[in-house]
């Protein structure tokens, strides 16, 4: 099979990691838990995989967790130690095959599973060294030529010593969580892109032993009785086993660099990182855009649940109520990470009723922390009009998207974006409010109180961490960027796909 950058490319996700070593524990309900807990993560499919002393076997389901898993199968998955995964990816890969964990066991010896999140940019160079080594392209999944070229390490070498070989010649953000018969693995990328922390379980064995669980999420520990512990450092492998924990680095280059949208949208508001949850960060991102963009309203609206925190530290720095002029129905997914256009503009009058006695008549600024397609907005603005507000002022806790990310969010191409090209008037006809506004690129690093060389914030500024291969960038997002590095507004040549 041969490995087209278009295969690959389509096939990024951004997902949910759980790990777990506690062989006095049914680690499979555990992990269903964690899974729980981080089902914001992805819902189109579910994973998890258990090792005994010497077997690992995986489950892997469409869907959500809840629909997925049932009792049966936490008694089918018996170990001592589990990992999983939830899942969300672009258009096309919705299927289960790519469903993790993947589990390689050519070598019945030593067989392990692998679960990963983020996105290698590097993966037709490391595909072209496993056909090099003779290895047959089954998949074009960027974590499973990562999992046959770690097969191929452990030939000769003990798992860390393999990722120390292997992770240097892997570019790109990413977090693994890797089983084997004798430990769970955690992996974070050197720039530290996507977030992994670790656990401690409370009571965890009845001799007294410390037993440890990672997630991509601390928001993940407190349902299965496991505490806070400490961020996974970027650059690290931390290794859950019958010894406790060790950390080894990974020997390669690399800077902290966190995904600002993490912080801004995708974590879970009491999810903990760089010393606070993501809601303090929320409400004081608020209270900044507050400052920099007040509105002359009557009410502040937020777009429930990821514009709450914003929208309450607007309210608190405006002095103007804040109420619920919108309800959302709970049981629908997440438009932004519905496969596919269509569905998402479904998506926005299922999951959102307006509220005409709240806003009828009254001028309302209302509070989102991004706007990525644009589409959600402005259905939302009509919806809102429609429900008798007079006046719909936009504020968003964010900068306008203006890149598209290559590290495992679902905004792949300039086409997609909004604010890709555009101006503040043409967006703000686009959406069809009063007004709109964003936060400023120093008043969102401002409001998470460290320093603006901590983020990766390419998506604002098109100034990409880890290279992107220009091949990628030019020829697979068919673009031609102005002459001013990468900088500036990019402009579609029409051509559908160069692979
Ligand atoms: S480009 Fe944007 S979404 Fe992608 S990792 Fe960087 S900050 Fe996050």
């Amino acid at each position: 099979m041969d490995v087209r950058l278009s295969d690959w490319v389509a096939a990024r996700e951004k997902c949910g990691l759980f790990g777990v070593y506690a062989p006095e524990r049914t680690v499979a309900k555990l992990t269903f838990y964690g899974l729980f807990a981080l089902q914001h993560r992805g819902q189109e499919s579910a994973g998890i995989a258990v090792a005994t002393s010497d077997t690992v076997t995986a489950i892997r389901r469409m869907g959500l967790v809840t629909q997925g898993f049932n009792e049966e199968d936490i008694q089918v998955l018996k170990g001592k130690a589990a990992i999983g995964h939830t899942r969300y990816s672009t258009t096309g890969s919705s299927v289960l095959k790519n469903a993790q964990p993947f589990v390689f066991d050519s070598d019945p010896k030593r067989p392990f599973a692998i679960a990963h999140n983020g996105n290698l940019v590097n993966t037709p160079e490391l595909s072209d060294e496993l056909k090099a080594a003779g290895v047959e392209l089954k998949s074009t999944s960027d974590t499973w030529v990562f999992g046959k070229l770690l097969e191929l390490e452990l030939r000769h070498h003990d798992m860390v010593t393999a990722l120390q070989r292997l992770l240097p010649r892997v570019k790109g953000a990413y977090c693994f969580v890797i089983l084997t018969t004798e430990a769970v693995y955690a992996v974070r990328d050197p720039y530290g892109i996507r977030p992994l922390s670790l656990g401690v379980l409370e009571s965890s064995s009845l001799d007294g032993a410390e037993r440890y669980v990672c997630a991509s999420e601390s928001c993940a520990f407190g349902l299965v009785g496991a505490t806070f512990l400490r961020e996974v450092p970027p650059g690290h492998i931390v290794r859950l086993s019958e010894e406790g924990t060790e950390d080894f680095r990974i020997p390669a280059e690399g800077e902290s660099k966190f995904c600002m949208f993490e912080l801004f949208y995708f974590l879970r508001p009491d999810s903990e990182v760089m010393g606070q949850t993501a809601y303090s960060v929320r409400v004081r991102m608020g209270r900044q855009l507050a400052r920099e963009s007040p509105a002359d309203a009557d009410l502040v609206i937020p777009i429930p649940d990821s514009g709450t925190p914003a929208a309450i530290g607007f309210a608190q720095e405006s002095g103007l109520p804040l109420e619920h002029g919108l309800i959302k129905n709970r049981y629908v997914y997440r438009t932004f990470i519905e496969p596919e256009q269509e569905l998402r503009e479904k998506g926005v009058r299922l999951k959102f009723s307006p509220m005409p006695e709240v806003i009828g008549g009254k001028r309302i600024v209302v509070i989102d922390d991004s706007i990525v397609r644009g589409s959600t907005s402005n259905q939302l603005v009509r919806m809102l009009r429609d429900a008798g507000a007079r006046e719909v002022h936009l504020r968003i806790s964010s900068p306008p998207i203006r890149h598209p990310c290559f590290y495992g969010f679902d905004f792949g191409t300039y086409e997609e974006l909004i604010a890709a090209g555009a101006d503040l008037a043409e967006i703000e006809r686009e959406v069809g409010a009063d007004s709109l506004r964003y936060l400023s690129l120093e008043g969102i690093v401002k409001a998470t109180g460290h320093a603006r060389e901590e983020f990766c914030l390419a998506c604002f500024t098109g100034n990409y961490p880890i290279p992107i291969p220009g091949q990628l960038s030019l020829s697979k997002f068919m673009l031609e960027r102005t002459a001013d590095n990468g900088q500036g507004a990019p402009v579609a040549t029409g051509e559908e796909e160069a692979g």
